[in-house]
Protein backbone atom coordinates (compact mmCIF):
# COMPACT_ATOMS: atom_id res chain seq x y z
CA UNK A 1 0.00 0.00 0.00
CA UNK A 2 2.01 2.46 1.44
CA UNK A 3 1.76 6.73 1.74
CA UNK A 4 3.18 9.53 0.12
CA UNK A 5 3.78 13.24 0.70
CA UNK A 6 4.82 16.46 -1.05
CA UNK A 7 5.48 19.78 -0.05
CA UNK A 8 6.39 22.97 -1.74
CA UNK A 9 7.22 25.57 0.98
CA UNK A 10 7.29 29.80 -0.60
CA UNK A 11 7.15 31.16 2.80
CA UNK A 12 10.03 29.79 4.20
CA UNK A 13 9.04 27.22 6.65
CA UNK A 14 10.85 23.66 6.66
CA UNK A 15 8.93 21.94 3.97
CA UNK A 16 10.51 18.57 5.65
CA UNK A 17 8.18 19.44 8.93
CA UNK A 18 4.48 19.25 6.76
CA UNK A 19 5.82 16.22 5.14
CA UNK A 20 6.07 14.47 8.39
CA UNK A 21 3.23 15.92 9.88
CA UNK A 22 1.58 14.24 6.50
CA UNK A 23 3.53 10.99 6.73
CA UNK A 24 2.15 10.80 10.56
CA UNK A 25 -1.16 11.13 9.67
CA UNK A 26 -1.22 8.46 7.22
CA UNK A 27 0.97 6.13 9.33
CA UNK A 28 -1.75 3.39 9.07
CA UNK A 29 -0.89 2.91 5.34
CA UNK A 30 2.47 1.62 6.44
CA UNK A 31 4.54 0.78 9.52
CA UNK A 32 8.03 -0.80 8.01
CA UNK A 33 10.07 2.21 7.14
CA UNK A 34 9.67 5.66 6.21
CA UNK A 35 11.81 8.40 4.21
CA UNK A 36 11.86 12.38 3.42
CA UNK A 37 14.06 14.06 0.84
CA UNK A 38 13.88 17.36 0.28
CA UNK A 39 15.88 20.06 -1.64
CA UNK A 40 18.38 23.02 -1.45
CA UNK A 41 18.09 24.22 -5.13
CA UNK A 42 21.19 22.41 -6.16
CA UNK A 43 21.05 19.28 -4.34
CA UNK A 44 19.16 16.97 -2.32
CA UNK A 45 19.35 15.46 1.53
CA UNK A 46 17.82 12.88 2.74
CA UNK A 47 17.14 10.24 6.09
CA UNK A 48 15.52 7.22 5.67
CA UNK A 49 14.75 4.71 8.40
CA UNK A 50 13.17 1.49 9.54
CA UNK A 51 10.06 1.79 11.61
CA UNK A 52 7.40 4.91 12.31
CA UNK A 53 7.72 8.48 11.25
CA UNK A 54 7.59 9.98 15.05
CA UNK A 55 10.65 8.05 16.40
CA UNK A 56 12.92 8.23 12.46
CA UNK A 57 11.89 11.76 12.46
CA UNK A 58 12.82 13.77 15.99
CA UNK A 59 13.76 17.57 15.58
CA UNK A 60 16.91 17.32 14.56
CA UNK A 61 16.23 14.84 11.76
CA UNK A 62 13.75 16.88 10.27
CA UNK A 63 16.69 20.31 10.51
CA UNK A 64 18.84 18.01 8.48
CA UNK A 65 16.57 17.31 6.15
CA UNK A 66 15.08 20.73 6.01
CA UNK A 67 14.56 22.21 2.72
CA UNK A 68 11.74 24.62 0.54
CA UNK A 69 10.33 21.50 -1.27
CA UNK A 70 10.34 17.98 0.22
CA UNK A 71 8.81 14.38 -0.36
CA UNK A 72 8.49 11.69 2.07
CA UNK A 73 6.88 7.88 2.01
CA UNK A 74 5.97 5.58 4.67
CA UNK A 75 6.21 2.34 3.41
CA UNK A 76 4.20 -1.24 3.47
CA UNK A 77 6.47 -3.12 1.33
CA UNK A 78 4.77 -5.30 -1.72
CA UNK A 79 7.78 -5.44 -3.58
CA UNK A 80 11.27 -5.59 -2.36
CA UNK A 81 12.34 -7.14 0.66
CA UNK A 82 12.28 -5.37 4.24
CA UNK A 83 15.53 -3.59 4.25
CA UNK A 84 16.38 -0.22 4.55
CA UNK A 85 17.50 -0.44 0.52
CA UNK A 86 13.90 0.02 -0.49
CA UNK A 87 13.11 2.44 1.84
CA UNK A 88 11.89 5.41 0.02
CA UNK A 89 12.36 8.05 -1.20
CA UNK A 90 14.90 7.19 -3.72
CA UNK A 91 17.48 9.43 -4.38
CA UNK A 92 19.15 9.16 -8.18
CA UNK A 93 22.42 9.94 -8.24
CA UNK A 94 23.94 11.80 -10.92
CA UNK A 95 27.13 13.51 -12.85
CA UNK A 96 25.70 16.47 -10.93
CA UNK A 97 25.30 14.75 -7.71
CA UNK A 98 22.01 13.70 -6.01
CA UNK A 99 19.43 16.33 -7.80
CA UNK A 100 16.68 13.80 -8.39
CA UNK A 101 14.58 11.47 -5.59
CA UNK A 102 11.30 9.88 -5.73
CA UNK A 103 8.62 8.69 -3.50
CA UNK A 104 5.19 5.90 -5.00
CA UNK A 105 2.63 4.18 -3.92
CA UNK A 106 1.27 1.25 -5.95
CA UNK A 107 3.22 -1.72 -7.48
CA UNK A 108 4.13 -1.83 -11.45
CA UNK A 109 2.44 -4.84 -13.62
CA UNK A 110 5.36 -4.88 -16.28
CA UNK A 111 8.28 -3.92 -14.40
CA UNK A 112 10.52 -6.59 -15.50
CA UNK A 113 9.93 -6.15 -18.93
CA UNK A 114 10.77 -2.09 -18.23
CA UNK A 115 13.98 -2.69 -16.11
CA UNK A 116 15.19 -5.01 -18.83
CA UNK A 117 15.12 -2.36 -21.45
CA UNK A 118 16.90 0.35 -18.96
CA UNK A 119 19.56 -2.42 -17.81
CA UNK A 120 20.08 -2.59 -21.55
CA UNK A 121 20.56 1.10 -21.96
CA UNK A 122 23.01 1.21 -19.34
CA UNK A 123 20.72 1.99 -15.93
CA UNK A 124 21.45 0.12 -12.68
CA UNK A 125 19.11 -0.31 -10.34
CA UNK A 126 20.17 -0.06 -6.60
CA UNK A 127 16.72 -2.33 -5.39
CA UNK A 128 13.95 -3.92 -6.92
CA UNK A 129 11.15 -1.40 -6.10
CA UNK A 130 8.27 0.02 -8.23
CA UNK A 131 9.55 3.54 -7.55
CA UNK A 132 12.86 3.45 -8.35
CA UNK A 133 12.01 1.77 -11.60
CA UNK A 134 9.73 4.87 -12.11
CA UNK A 135 12.26 7.45 -10.77
CA UNK A 136 15.02 5.83 -13.16
CA UNK A 137 12.46 6.07 -16.45
CA UNK A 138 12.60 9.65 -15.63
CA UNK A 139 15.65 10.45 -14.98
CA UNK A 140 17.25 8.55 -17.75
CA UNK A 141 14.94 10.20 -20.59
CA UNK A 142 15.10 13.37 -19.49
CA UNK A 143 19.15 13.68 -19.03
CA UNK A 144 20.25 10.77 -21.63
CA UNK A 145 17.97 11.48 -24.54
CA UNK A 146 17.19 15.11 -23.57
CA UNK A 147 13.12 15.20 -22.81
CA UNK A 148 11.76 17.63 -21.04
CA UNK A 149 10.89 16.07 -17.19
CA UNK A 150 6.89 16.30 -17.80
CA UNK A 151 7.48 14.70 -21.60
CA UNK A 152 9.08 11.80 -19.88
CA UNK A 153 6.41 11.39 -17.35
CA UNK A 154 3.96 11.43 -20.45
CA UNK A 155 6.41 8.65 -22.02
CA UNK A 156 5.86 6.90 -18.10
CA UNK A 157 2.71 7.04 -18.42
CA UNK A 158 2.16 5.32 -21.93
CA UNK A 159 5.27 2.42 -20.96
CA UNK A 160 4.46 1.72 -17.80
CA UNK A 161 1.72 0.11 -16.86
CA UNK A 162 0.15 -0.51 -13.11
CA UNK A 163 -0.88 1.43 -10.53
CA UNK A 164 1.40 4.68 -8.94
CA UNK A 165 0.90 7.70 -7.29
CA UNK A 166 3.93 9.71 -7.02
CA UNK A 167 5.97 12.53 -5.94
CA UNK A 168 9.58 13.68 -7.58
CA UNK A 169 11.67 16.16 -6.76
CA UNK A 170 14.02 17.70 -9.85
CA UNK A 171 16.63 19.94 -8.88
CA UNK A 172 14.47 22.74 -6.99
CA UNK A 173 11.05 21.98 -8.34
CA UNK A 174 8.29 19.48 -7.21
CA UNK A 175 5.85 16.62 -9.12
CA UNK A 176 3.08 15.01 -8.73
CA UNK A 177 1.56 12.55 -10.92
CA UNK A 178 -0.97 9.57 -10.94
CA UNK A 179 -1.07 6.72 -12.90
CA UNK A 180 -4.11 6.59 -15.63
CA UNK A 181 -6.63 4.45 -13.68
CA UNK A 182 -6.41 6.50 -10.72
CA UNK A 183 -5.50 2.96 -8.48
CA UNK A 184 -4.87 4.60 -5.37
CA UNK A 185 -5.88 7.43 -3.77
CA UNK A 186 -4.02 11.18 -4.19
CA UNK A 187 -4.84 14.88 -3.08
CA UNK A 188 -3.86 18.19 -3.84
CA UNK A 189 -4.11 21.04 -1.30
CA UNK A 190 -2.82 25.05 -1.52
CA UNK A 191 -2.03 25.99 1.78
CA UNK A 192 -1.40 29.84 1.52
CA UNK A 193 0.68 29.85 -1.43
CA UNK A 194 2.35 26.70 -0.26
CA UNK A 195 1.08 23.31 -2.16
CA UNK A 196 1.06 20.32 -0.51
CA UNK A 197 0.56 16.31 -2.13
CA UNK A 198 -0.67 13.46 0.04
CA UNK A 199 -2.44 10.04 -0.29
CA UNK A 200 -5.33 10.36 1.85
CA UNK A 201 -7.45 13.83 2.43
CA UNK A 202 -6.47 13.10 6.23
CA UNK A 203 -3.25 13.99 6.05
CA UNK A 204 -4.39 17.72 4.06
CA UNK A 205 -6.68 18.19 6.61
CA UNK A 206 -3.43 18.07 8.88
CA UNK A 207 -2.08 20.52 6.92
CA UNK A 208 -5.07 23.27 7.18
CA UNK A 209 -5.29 23.29 3.23
CA UNK A 210 -8.06 25.90 2.21
CA UNK A 211 -8.79 24.05 -1.20
CA UNK A 212 -8.27 20.54 -1.88
CA UNK A 213 -8.96 18.00 -4.71
CA UNK A 214 -7.90 14.70 -5.74
CA UNK A 215 -5.35 14.68 -8.47
CA UNK A 216 -6.74 13.43 -11.64
CA UNK A 217 -5.64 10.07 -12.86
CA UNK A 218 -3.48 10.81 -15.93
CA UNK A 219 -2.63 14.23 -14.17
CA UNK A 220 1.15 15.95 -14.27
CA UNK A 221 1.41 18.31 -11.70
CA UNK A 222 4.34 20.35 -11.83
CA UNK A 223 5.33 22.92 -8.63
CA UNK A 224 8.20 25.47 -9.40
CA UNK A 225 9.60 28.38 -7.33
CA UNK A 226 7.47 30.62 -9.52
CA UNK A 227 4.53 28.69 -9.91
CA UNK A 228 2.50 25.89 -10.42
CA UNK A 229 0.84 24.28 -13.08
CA UNK A 230 -1.13 21.53 -13.78
CA UNK A 231 -1.04 18.95 -17.24
CA UNK A 232 -3.21 16.03 -18.34
CA UNK A 233 -1.54 12.55 -20.51
CA UNK A 234 -3.68 13.25 -22.57
CA UNK A 235 -7.01 14.82 -23.36
CA UNK A 236 -8.73 12.39 -25.40
CA UNK A 237 -9.79 9.44 -23.35
CA UNK A 238 -7.06 6.88 -23.06
CA UNK A 239 -9.19 3.79 -22.72
CA UNK A 240 -12.81 4.00 -23.75
CA UNK A 241 -15.85 2.75 -21.76
CA UNK A 242 -19.07 0.75 -23.08
CA UNK A 243 -19.98 4.17 -24.24
CA UNK A 244 -16.39 5.05 -25.68
CA UNK A 245 -16.88 8.33 -23.57
CA UNK A 246 -14.66 8.77 -20.48
CA UNK A 247 -11.18 7.48 -19.51
CA UNK A 248 -11.37 4.08 -17.53
CA UNK A 249 -10.85 4.48 -14.29
CA UNK A 250 -9.98 1.97 -11.92
CA UNK A 251 -9.80 3.21 -7.96
CA UNK A 252 -9.36 0.78 -5.75
CA UNK A 253 -12.30 -0.78 -3.43
CA UNK A 254 -9.79 -1.98 -0.95
CA UNK A 255 -9.29 1.49 -0.06
CA UNK A 256 -12.85 2.06 1.27
CA UNK A 257 -13.50 -1.15 2.97
CA UNK A 258 -10.00 -1.69 4.71
CA UNK A 259 -7.34 0.77 4.31
CA UNK A 260 -8.23 4.29 4.45
CA UNK A 261 -8.70 6.30 7.35
CA UNK A 262 -12.77 6.74 7.63
CA UNK A 263 -12.02 10.49 7.87
CA UNK A 264 -10.56 10.78 4.68
CA UNK A 265 -12.43 11.88 1.45
CA UNK A 266 -11.85 10.03 -2.05
CA UNK A 267 -12.14 8.80 -5.07
CA UNK A 268 -15.15 11.92 -4.26
CA UNK A 269 -16.60 10.09 -1.35
CA UNK A 270 -16.14 9.77 2.30
CA UNK A 271 -14.75 6.43 3.72
CA UNK A 272 -17.10 6.56 6.72
CA UNK A 273 -19.95 7.09 4.55
CA UNK A 274 -19.40 3.79 2.37
CA UNK A 275 -18.36 1.58 5.58
CA UNK A 276 -21.80 3.11 7.31
CA UNK A 277 -23.55 1.79 3.80
CA UNK A 278 -21.68 -1.46 3.73
CA UNK A 279 -22.76 -2.42 7.23
CA UNK A 280 -26.48 -1.38 6.61
CA UNK A 281 -26.14 -3.48 3.41
CA UNK A 282 -25.17 -6.67 5.92
CA UNK A 283 -28.22 -5.83 8.30
CA UNK A 284 -30.53 -6.33 5.64
CA UNK A 285 -29.30 -10.03 5.50
CA UNK A 286 -30.34 -10.97 8.59
CA UNK A 287 -33.51 -11.73 10.38
CA UNK A 288 -31.98 -12.69 13.99
CA UNK A 289 -31.95 -11.45 17.67
CA UNK A 290 -28.67 -10.59 18.98
CA UNK A 291 -27.33 -8.99 22.31
CA UNK A 292 -24.79 -6.75 20.56
CA UNK A 293 -22.64 -5.60 17.48
CA UNK A 294 -19.16 -5.80 18.24
CA UNK A 295 -16.65 -4.60 15.09
CA UNK A 296 -12.63 -5.78 15.27
CA UNK A 297 -11.43 -2.82 15.65
CA UNK A 298 -10.35 -0.57 13.58
CA UNK A 299 -11.34 -0.17 9.83
CA UNK A 300 -14.69 -2.38 10.77
CA UNK A 301 -15.90 0.18 13.03
CA UNK A 302 -18.13 1.92 11.12
CA UNK A 303 -19.37 -0.98 9.07
CA UNK A 304 -20.11 -2.53 12.86
CA UNK A 305 -22.55 1.09 13.17
CA UNK A 306 -24.05 0.99 10.16
CA UNK A 307 -24.79 -2.44 10.80
CA UNK A 308 -26.20 -1.95 14.16
CA UNK A 309 -28.31 1.41 13.15
CA UNK A 310 -30.26 -0.67 11.03
CA UNK A 311 -30.59 -3.69 13.15
CA UNK A 312 -31.26 -1.45 16.18
CA UNK A 313 -28.65 -3.66 17.75
CA UNK A 314 -26.77 -2.09 20.60
CA UNK A 315 -22.93 -1.50 19.26
CA UNK A 316 -20.45 -1.67 21.44
CA UNK A 317 -16.24 -2.38 21.54
CA UNK A 318 -15.62 -5.80 23.33
CA UNK A 319 -12.27 -6.19 21.58
CA UNK A 320 -9.52 -3.89 22.54
CA UNK A 321 -6.70 -3.01 20.28
CA UNK A 322 -3.11 -2.40 21.15
CA UNK A 323 -2.48 0.37 18.59
CA UNK A 324 1.27 0.17 19.06
CA UNK A 325 0.66 -3.42 17.20
CA UNK A 326 0.07 -2.21 13.93
CA UNK A 327 -2.19 -3.93 10.91
CA UNK A 328 -1.66 -7.65 11.43
CA UNK A 329 -2.45 -8.04 7.47
CA UNK A 330 0.24 -5.70 6.23
CA UNK A 331 3.10 -7.62 8.90
CA UNK A 332 5.32 -9.16 6.42
CA UNK A 333 5.37 -12.79 7.95
CA UNK A 334 3.46 -15.26 8.49
CA UNK A 335 4.94 -15.13 11.98
CA UNK A 336 5.48 -11.88 12.81
CA UNK A 337 1.08 -12.20 11.81
CA UNK A 338 0.57 -14.91 14.18
CA UNK A 339 2.26 -13.01 17.18
CA UNK A 340 0.99 -9.61 15.85
CA UNK A 341 -2.77 -11.11 16.67
CA UNK A 342 -2.28 -12.10 20.16
CA UNK A 343 -0.73 -8.92 21.28
CA UNK A 344 -3.01 -7.07 19.32
CA UNK A 345 -6.54 -7.47 20.76
CA UNK A 346 -7.34 -8.51 24.27
CA UNK A 347 -11.57 -9.36 25.09
CA UNK A 348 -13.06 -7.03 27.40
CA UNK A 349 -13.32 -8.86 30.57
CA UNK A 350 -16.97 -10.31 31.56
CA UNK A 351 -17.98 -8.30 28.62
CA UNK A 352 -19.12 -11.38 26.17
CA UNK A 353 -20.30 -13.81 28.80
CA UNK A 354 -23.68 -15.22 27.80
CA UNK A 355 -23.90 -12.61 25.12
CA UNK A 356 -25.43 -13.70 21.52
CA UNK A 357 -22.89 -11.63 19.10
CA UNK A 358 -22.46 -10.35 16.30
CA UNK A 359 -18.93 -9.90 15.15
CA UNK A 360 -18.31 -7.37 12.24
CA UNK A 361 -14.56 -7.59 10.00
CA UNK A 362 -14.16 -5.69 7.05
CA UNK A 363 -12.77 -8.69 5.09
CA UNK A 364 -10.93 -12.40 5.29
CA UNK A 365 -8.06 -13.14 3.98
CA UNK A 366 -6.10 -16.04 5.26
CA UNK A 367 -8.90 -16.56 8.27
CA UNK A 368 -5.64 -16.93 10.54
CA UNK A 369 -6.93 -13.88 12.75
CA UNK A 370 -10.16 -14.14 12.63
CA UNK A 371 -9.91 -17.71 13.53
CA UNK A 372 -7.85 -16.67 16.60
CA UNK A 373 -10.57 -13.79 17.49
CA UNK A 374 -13.38 -16.15 17.31
CA UNK A 375 -12.25 -18.32 19.59
CA UNK A 376 -11.01 -15.84 22.04
CA UNK A 377 -14.53 -14.03 22.12
CA UNK A 378 -16.04 -17.94 23.09
CA UNK A 379 -13.28 -18.27 25.11
CA UNK A 380 -14.68 -15.32 26.86
CA UNK A 381 -17.99 -16.51 27.70
CA UNK A 382 -20.31 -15.67 24.60
CA UNK A 383 -23.07 -17.99 23.85
CA UNK A 384 -23.27 -17.21 19.83
CA UNK A 385 -20.84 -15.62 17.48
CA UNK A 386 -21.99 -14.69 14.02
CA UNK A 387 -19.48 -13.44 11.92
CA UNK A 388 -20.74 -10.86 9.08
CA UNK A 389 -17.86 -9.32 6.56
CA UNK A 390 -17.94 -6.17 4.70
CA UNK A 391 -16.91 -7.76 1.26
CA UNK A 392 -17.32 -10.98 -0.59
CA UNK A 393 -14.75 -13.42 0.02
CA UNK A 394 -11.10 -12.57 -1.49
CA UNK A 395 -10.14 -14.61 -4.09
CA UNK A 396 -7.92 -13.11 -6.04
CA UNK A 397 -4.36 -11.79 -5.67
CA UNK A 398 -3.96 -7.60 -6.19
CA UNK A 399 -1.28 -6.63 -8.17
CA UNK A 400 -1.85 -2.93 -7.72
CA UNK A 401 -0.21 -2.16 -4.94
CA UNK A 402 -2.12 -4.42 -1.86
CA UNK A 403 0.33 -7.40 -0.49
CA UNK A 404 -2.80 -10.07 -0.62
CA UNK A 405 -1.16 -13.17 -0.19
CA UNK A 406 -0.73 -15.91 -3.45
CA UNK A 407 -4.37 -17.55 -4.36
CA UNK A 408 -3.45 -20.76 -2.77
CA UNK A 409 -3.14 -18.79 0.35
CA UNK A 410 -6.66 -17.20 0.49
CA UNK A 411 -8.66 -19.60 2.42
CA UNK A 412 -12.00 -18.29 0.10
CA UNK A 413 -9.97 -20.18 -2.52
CA UNK A 414 -9.64 -23.49 -0.59
CA UNK A 415 -12.81 -23.49 1.01
CA UNK A 416 -16.61 -22.79 0.94
CA UNK A 417 -18.25 -20.77 2.64
CA UNK A 418 -19.71 -23.72 5.22
CA UNK A 419 -16.06 -24.33 5.35
CA UNK A 420 -14.62 -21.68 6.87
CA UNK A 421 -17.61 -21.09 9.20
CA UNK A 422 -16.54 -24.34 10.51
CA UNK A 423 -12.79 -23.62 10.57
CA UNK A 424 -13.31 -20.23 12.01
CA UNK A 425 -15.90 -21.81 14.68
CA UNK A 426 -18.50 -19.54 14.11
CA UNK A 427 -21.99 -19.95 14.52
CA UNK A 428 -22.99 -18.48 11.02
CA UNK A 429 -21.24 -16.53 8.61
CA UNK A 430 -21.97 -14.18 6.08
CA UNK A 431 -19.82 -12.14 3.34
CA UNK A 432 -21.02 -8.94 1.63
CA UNK A 433 -22.64 -9.94 -1.70
CA UNK A 434 -20.20 -8.21 -5.04
CA UNK A 435 -23.28 -6.63 -6.14
CA UNK A 436 -23.97 -5.13 -2.83
CA UNK A 437 -20.65 -3.88 -2.77
CA UNK A 438 -20.93 -2.14 -5.58
CA UNK A 439 -24.27 -0.12 -4.56
CA UNK A 440 -22.22 1.38 -1.73
CA UNK A 441 -20.59 3.65 -3.97
CA UNK A 442 -21.78 6.17 -6.05
CA UNK A 443 -19.86 5.43 -9.30
CA UNK A 444 -19.24 1.35 -8.93
CA UNK A 445 -18.14 1.60 -12.69
CA UNK A 446 -14.99 3.47 -11.59
CA UNK A 447 -13.52 1.26 -9.19
CA UNK A 448 -11.49 -1.95 -9.68
CA UNK A 449 -12.94 -4.88 -7.85
CA UNK A 450 -10.50 -7.74 -9.22
CA UNK A 451 -9.64 -9.48 -6.07
CA UNK A 452 -13.39 -10.58 -5.28
CA UNK A 453 -14.23 -10.81 -9.21
CA UNK A 454 -10.87 -11.81 -10.91
CA UNK A 455 -12.10 -8.73 -13.24
CA UNK A 456 -8.19 -7.63 -13.47
CA UNK A 457 -8.46 -3.83 -15.36
CA UNK A 458 -4.61 -4.54 -15.75
CA UNK A 459 -2.85 -7.84 -17.00
CA UNK A 460 -0.27 -9.06 -15.12
CA UNK A 461 3.16 -9.99 -17.64
S1 LIG B 1 -7.27 -6.14 -6.95
FE1 LIG B 1 -8.39 -5.64 -5.06
S2 LIG B 1 -6.89 -4.72 -3.69
FE2 LIG B 1 -6.02 -4.67 -5.77
S3 LIG B 1 -6.58 -2.66 -6.64
FE3 LIG B 1 -8.16 -4.11 -7.26
S4 LIG B 1 -9.73 -3.94 -5.62
FE4 LIG B 1 -7.84 -3.05 -4.82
Amino acid sequence: MCGIAGYFSRNGSWASAQVMLALYAQQHRGQESCGIASTRGTHLVAHKAMGYVKEAFPEEKLKAVSGTASIGHVRYPTRGSSALENTQPYIIETLSGPIYAIASNGDIVNYDEIADELRVKGVHFASNNDGELLGRFIVYYHEREGMEITDAIRLLMKRIKGAYSAVFLAKENLYAFRDLMGFRPMMLGKVGDDIAITSESCAIDILRADETREVNPGEIIVVTPKNEYFLQYNDKPLLADANGKHQVRRHCIFEMIYFARPDSCQFDEYVYGVRNRIGARLASYDDFEADVVVPVPDSANFIALGYANAKRIPFDMGLIRNHYVGRTFIKPDQYVRDESVRQKFNPLRDFFAGKRVVVIDDSIVRGTTIRKLVRMIKGAGATEVHLRIGSPPVKYSCYYGIDTPTREELIANRMDDDEICEYICADSLKYLDRADLASCVARPEDFCFACFDGNYPLPKD
